[in-house]
């Protein structure tokens, strides 16, 4: 705590010796973010050093950890003293202040809710540099509320407080099949309202085959598999009815394959595996791979070869359960993008969520992932799967994440994520626009 408050002095003193006109951004060594933007001249604030785990509180269930803490840090030290975060994200890089700056889901979510909504406090560097405490009833309770989906554009966090919840040596995983969206649906709903179960997600591998995965911790397992080097994740969901993994290698089974997004980086090929590594396989080296091909446009010149138009459509969103069957049903016949990652999220209390990224209160909603590139022989604008998922998800009372691409107008935009309360909180906390506009910032891509 002592190192923590040292950091924040040199942080104000830093700022104020070397004040700055012009809008500033955050300089990161890794990122989970699929925009691409151009890159932009300094100033860049370097909080990379906030990576500390601070305290864990088993007992009382909370962690306090620096806002750059990587979450494979934060695991691990919670895990030493037999917790975890109540909702990790599941690649390893996503920092904790990115998680709650964005938004965090996993399959806890259908019990714990989103990243943010396990947030208890958050210290956040504002644009007009002060260092705030904030909580969801002192007097900074707007900036607590806004700050989720807010990208860093209210502020930063250095140190967030957040709920951790116990665990076990194992996790015990059944693999549900299921051959249509409704029945499978009804069966989220029910384990929804039971939960009955500690980890709930699942994946759809095509129209008629879906599986959700059932989790629950153990003391004690017959075996425990490994996903970490040659044998698949998502793979063994098809193969097998149930599995076991150590509870570590549980949180981290989507990371290892990027859920089956290593394909792309032709990570999948046995003999590509070994030649990696171990240590390679992982969400951090194929992001690297596609940057440098978006940098080189290996892809694109590929592509033009071919005579092919592609368009990258990669998203979460989130759809009321009510009508999560027809939105898959709309994805399996308007885009066609297999497999999709479907993880349900509770949703807080009415008034309690984030104001900038609402959840209709008092339902599950079900999360959607997919991320792939969609090809066409004939030219399109740019966007226009995207744009098209973007109306559908809009009809059907959903929300997308905003940590890809978007092509909202500004109306629309604002029409669902927030726009007074943005203001508000803008207004009052980066009065002269140090940090960049949300709107700005993901649909401009500025
Ligand atoms: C392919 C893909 C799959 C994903 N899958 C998942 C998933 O399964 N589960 C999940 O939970 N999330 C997922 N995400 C979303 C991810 O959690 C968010 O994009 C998150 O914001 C990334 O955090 P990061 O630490 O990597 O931050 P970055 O990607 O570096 O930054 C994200 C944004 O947050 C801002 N930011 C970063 N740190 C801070 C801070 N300390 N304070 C304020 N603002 C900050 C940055 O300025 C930036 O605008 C996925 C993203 C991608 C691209």
């Amino acid at each position: 705590m002592n190192a923590y408050a040292k950091k924040k002095d040199l942080l104000l003193a830093g700022l104020r010796a070397a004040p700055t006109e012009r809008t500033v951004g955050l300089t990161k060594q890794t990122s989970n973010l699929f925009r691409e933007r151009a890159p932009r001249a300094a100033p860049r604030i370097d909080l990379s050093h906030f990576n500390a785990v601070l305290r864990v509180d088993a007992a009382a269930g909370t962690v306090e950890a620096e806002g750059m803490t990587t979450y494979v840090d934060l695991v691990d030290a919670t895990l030493a003293r037999g917790a975890m975060p109540a909702v990790v994200p599941q690649l390893k890089s996503i920092t904790l202040g990115g998680a709650v700056a964005g938004v965090g889901i996993e399959a806890t979510s259908f019990r714990q809710g989103l990243v943010h909504d396990t947030v208890l406090a958050l210290d956040v560097l504002t644009g007009d540099g002060r260092i705030l405490a904030c909580t969801a009833d002192n007097e900074h309770r707007d900036l607590f509320r806004a700050f989720p989906n807010a990208y860093g554009t209210l502020g930063y966090a250095l140190k967030v407080t957040a709920r951790t919840i116990p665990v076990k040596r194992f996790v015990h995983v059944e693999h549900r099949r299921f051959g249509d969206a409704v029945r499978c649906f009804a069966e989220v709903a029910r384990l929804c309202a039971t939960a009955d179960a500690d980890f709930l997600d699942g994946v759809a591998f095509a129209p008629e085959e879906m599986y959700l995965c059932v989790g629950r911790f153990v003391d004690a397992a017959p075996h425990a598999s490994d996903y970490t080097y040659e044998k698949i994740y998502y793979r063994s969901l098809r193969e097998r009815a149930d599995d076991y993994l150590a509870a570590r290698d549980y949180l981290w089974r989507w990371d290892t394959d990027w859920f089956w997004c290593s394909k792309n980086v032709g990570a999948q090929h046995p003999l590509v595996r070994r030649l990696l590594g171990r240590k390679r396989l992982n969400s951090i080296t194929y992001q690297k791979i596609m940057r440098w091909n978006a940098r080189v446009g290996l892809g694109v010149l590929w592509n033009r070869l071919r005579g092919v138009h592609a368009e990258s459509v990669i998203q979460d969103v989130d759809i009321p359960i009510g009508r999560a069957a027809e939105f898959l049903a709309f994805l399996h016949r308007e885009v066609g993008i297999l497999p999709v990652w479907i993880c349900p999220i509770r949703a807080p209390a009415p008034g309690a969520g984030a104001a900038l990224y609402p959840l209709p209160a008092g339902t599950v909603s079900i999360n959607f992932g997919f991320w792939d590139v969609v090809n066409s022989r004939a030219p399109q604008a740019p966007g226009t799967c995207n744009r098209r998922i973007e109306r559908e998800v809009r009809a059907l009372g959903g929300i997308k994440s905003l940590y890809s691409d978007s092509y909202f107008t500004p109306e629309e935009f604002w029409a669902i994520y927030g726009r007074d309360a943005y203001l508000a909180v803008k207004r009052k906390y980066d009065p002269e626009g140090r940090l960049p506009d949300l709107y700005a910032k993901c649909v401009l891509r500025q």
